[in-house]
């Protein structure tokens, strides 16, 4: 099957609210470079396990649950799948769902690439959360994140102005 029709991932959750806003169908990708201490998620890190999902197969889940109100991309490290993810990412937006992105990467690093799949991905989602967990900035009171070193970077927003505008400013 072409590269860009299937995902490596380590898992779904088919019905998420704590992973952004509403309720939210999240993949969480396989393989990551970050190797965060605490990591919760370290089943994810090596590159060649997970399983192989069809990215049709996973639009025909989201599509058939209308209570949706968007996409999750968490891992893992999202980024090193860019090019199929960027195409689910648009297909997620076209119909009418919000799309949310984990990553531990800085928004600086993402754009300092100048990456062209990485770019789509970034064009077809609407917050990033940004940066590695740190366990000693570790917060159960921070919304939507793990550590209070991570941003949720409103990203349509940030590309307009060439700066980083955060989500709920
Ligand atoms: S970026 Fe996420 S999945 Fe990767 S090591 Fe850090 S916390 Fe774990």
């Amino acid at each position: 099957m072409p590269e860009e029709e299937t995902l490596r991932v380590a898992g779904v959750v088919k019905e998420s609210i704590v992973d952004g806003p509403g309720l939210r169908y999240v993949i969480f990708t396989q393989g990551c470079p970050h190797r965060c201490e605490g990591c919760h998620n370290a089943h994810s890190w090596p590159t060649e396990g997970g399983q192989f999902r069809a990215v049709d197969a996973l639009l025909a889940e989201i599509r058939h649950d209308s209570l949706l109100t968007g996409v999750t991309l968490s891992g893992g490290e999202p980024f090193l799948q860019a090019r199929p993810l960027a195409a689910l990412a648009q297909r997620v937006k076209a119909l009418g769902l919000t799309v949310w992105l984990y990553t531990g990467y800085r928004w600086e690093e993402l754009l300092a690439e100048n990456d062209p799949h990485r770019l789509a991905l970034l064009e077809h989602t609407d917050v990033l959360v940004d940066g590695r967990f740190d366990q000693t900035r570790k917060s159960y009171a921070a919304r939507f994140r793990g550590s209070l070193n991570q941003r949720l970077i409103h990203v349509p927003q940030s590309l307009a102005q060439g700066r980083v505008v955060l989500w709920g400013d």
